[in-house]
């Protein structure tokens, strides 16, 4: 892969294509290659090596020209005329390249032009070829911006197969760095020397080399499988070690840094907010109590944005179990130190965070849906005992309940006496004792089933009556969330998924950046409009969820999600952090990292545990 912008630093007089035609472009236009700023040497490639190719091999003259003509410093063949070769330095110009990867490779002249039957065709090339750039604007345009292309080997070096002064074969010598080529071309007969580079050069770093390492991390891809999908096209990639050091040097500060100052800037507006109210939910990397890590996430409800996520390392606390109330603990310090009011709460029913938020004297609400499915868990077990087969016929109907309960009320009594009234009305009773909620709403109606109902005393009766008026769930349901509900923390949960890879195990500030990444990506895309056709009608989908069962489901289908900050985040490593990255990556040093979880195993010596096995393998 390589960048085809090019830079100069020639001082030829430089014209532009004033015609698009093609002969015109193969006679007049020569093609002005990088210099880099290390090479003294002035490279210019005639435009009677491209005139040679353009007859050998029809498609990739044609291809190259076009790829050459949008983006490199066109020159008149009069500037050509008058150059002259400069001598080869006798000295390797010394490049501090960043990587112990140093492939060198010599040919001389391996290419044959072969003749091909293969015909260009116009209708597929790039369009924009036709029309000369301005090309001021492109020279100026920031290297992240380039637009890159995979060239074959044998098509570049093709390039540097004759000498462009006396038109003899040159001998080649090219060196790799990862994705990046340099080639040397010496013309043993003329002197004519030259380097080229396929990519620009960031201090000794190759700018394809950092842009790849960063758009794999800001995506949220894996290293290892790009780099099997690289061996597979036998294309060239650096070694993980070198996208190790890309993230810790530039790409996790300027990810710790965007996601801190976008925060800081919500968390503004939060404190003058009079009241707000937040969803809190925890994440752990894997369910039971094996997680390593737990993310607790703060959400803003009422704009449906993540304001905070808080990472734990199951041994900083002394067991998973632990983690969602440390989480939850270290976020809400976190919000009160930038002055955010909270209104209340809403979380999930865990008896431990219960008591925490009590003790902590914050208004706590549950959300329904964790409630509903805490109650259909324990009704599907129900249905299930010998005698108590008629439930099932309710479950549909208690889950409704529940949601309609939640909705419907103003108080904490009216959703009690709402709840309570479904014991009643499962008994064909439709009046309750319960001022607050007097008599069912449905009116008089004659159900055709009357099979369903229950009878006072008998067994399915008292299994219900014990799942549905257990002390715990009326008191919770009298603190059913009446504002919001916490399903977007879901849906971030599930963005996560998106960022960190299952087969990769992460280290604590590799899987804290995923989560800034994956809220990056939640807070600019949540808010995505309904898509439409052409015609302006809403786009809907058909799905069949398998916890369904067969039931489908029809869901909005959204406007594409938008990336604009990885835009932001490549920005901001190119131009800022890969410039002086001394500032950011303090920042990240002060971030605390807790031990990593094997540490604290006593490891033993690597030739003890061989032997101990062997010898318990012998007995
Ligand atoms: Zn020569
Ligand atoms: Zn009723």
């Amino acid at each position: 892969m390589f960048s085809v912008k090019t830079r100069h630093q020639n001082c030829y007089v430089y014209t532009k294509a004033s015609t698009s035609t093609r002969s015109c472009r193969t006679r007049d236009i020569g093609v002005q290659t990088e210099t880099s700023k290390l090479c003294s040497v002035g490279t210019q490639l005639s435009m009677r090596t491209l005139q040679t190719h353009h007859r050998s091999v029809c498609v990739q003259t044609e291809t190259t020209l076009s790829s050459f003509d949008v983006s490199t410093k066109l020159v008149s063949h009069t500037a050509v005329a008058s150059s002259t070769p400069l001598k080869t330095s006798s000295k390797r110009p010394c490049l501090d390249l960043e990587e112990d990867e140093d492939i060198l490779q010599e040919c001389s002249s391996i290419l044959t032009s072969q003749e091909t039957d293969v015909t260009f065709n116009p209708a597929e090339a790039d369009t924009s070829i036709t029309e000369p750039k301005d090309l001021s604007a492109q020279e100026s345009s920031p290297i992240q911006n380039i637009c890159k292309y995979i060239v074959y080997k044998t098509c570049i070096m093709e390039l540097f197969d004759v000498c462009p002064v006396c038109h003899r074969s040159c001998h080649i010598r090219s060196q790799r760095i990862g994705t990046f080529l340099r080639v040397e071309q010496l013309c043993h007969h003329c002197q004519f020397s030259r380097k080229w580079n396929s990519q620009p050069i960031l201090g000794s770093t190759p700018a394809g080399n950092l842009h790849l390492s960063a758009a794999v991390y800001l995506s949220g891809a894996s290293f290892f499988t790009i780099e099997k999908i690289f061996a597979a096209m036998k294309l060239h990639l650096f070694k993980y070690d070198t996208f190790r050091r890309h993230a810790r040097m530039c790409i996790e500060p300027a990810i710790v840094y965007k996601w801190r100052n976008w925060q800081d800037e919500m968390l503004q507006l939060l404190a003058q907010r009079e009241k707000v109210i937040v969803g809190g939910d925890m994440r752990a990397d894997s369910p039971g109590h094996s997680a390593k890590y737990g993310s607790y996430t703060m959400m803003d409800l009422e704009t449906n944005t993540v304001v905070d996520v808080q990472l734990v390392q199951s041994n900083e606390v002394g067991g998973s179990y632990h983690m969602e109330k440390e989480g939850l603990k270290r976020g809400l310090d976190f919000l009160d130190a930038h002055g955010v009011t909270l209104d209340c709460i809403v979380t999930d029913r865990h008896p431990q965070i219960q008591k925490f938020l009590r003790e902590r004297n914050v208004n706590q609400f549950y959300d329904v849906w964790h409630i509903e499915k805490g109650i259909s868990k324990q009704l599907e077990k129900v249905c299930k005992l010998k005698g108590c087969e008629k439930i099932r016929k309710w479950l549909h109907s208690i889950k409704n309940h529940i949601y309609w309960t939640d909705a419907s009320s103003s108080s904490g009594p009216e959703r009690v006496a709402k709840w309570m009234s479904m014991l009643n009305h499962m008994q064909n009773k439709h009046t309750h004792e319960d001022s607050n909620f007097p008599a069912c709403l449905h009116g008089t109606r004659r159900s055709r089933d009357t099979k369903k109902w229950l009878a006072a005393g008998t067994l399915p009766y008292l299994k219900l009556e014990k799942v549905l008026s257990n002390k715990r769930i009326v008191k919770d349901v009298a603190k059913l969330s009446p504002h919001y509900q916490t399903s977007s923390i879901e849906v971030f949960h599930s963005v996560i998924l998106r960022f960190t890879p299952k087969n990769v195990v992460f280290l604590f500030l590799g899987m804290l950046c995923r989560l800034y990444l994956a809220a990056l990506h939640y807070n600019e895309n949540a808010g995505r409009p309904q898509a439409t056709t052409a015609a302006g009608r809403p786009v809907f989908k058909v799905t069949f969820p398998k916890a369904k069962k067969g039931e489908y489901r029809v869901r909005e289908v959204k406007t594409q999600a938008t990336f604009k900050y990885v835009d932001d985040l490549l920005d901001l490593i190119f131009d800022k952090v890969f410039v002086d990255p001394a500032p950011y990556v303090d920042d990240v040093l002060r971030i605390p990292i807790p031990p990593a979880l094997c540490a604290e195993y006593d490891r033993p010596e690597k030739e003890e545990a061989i032997s101990s096995r062997v010898s318990r393998f012998n007995q």
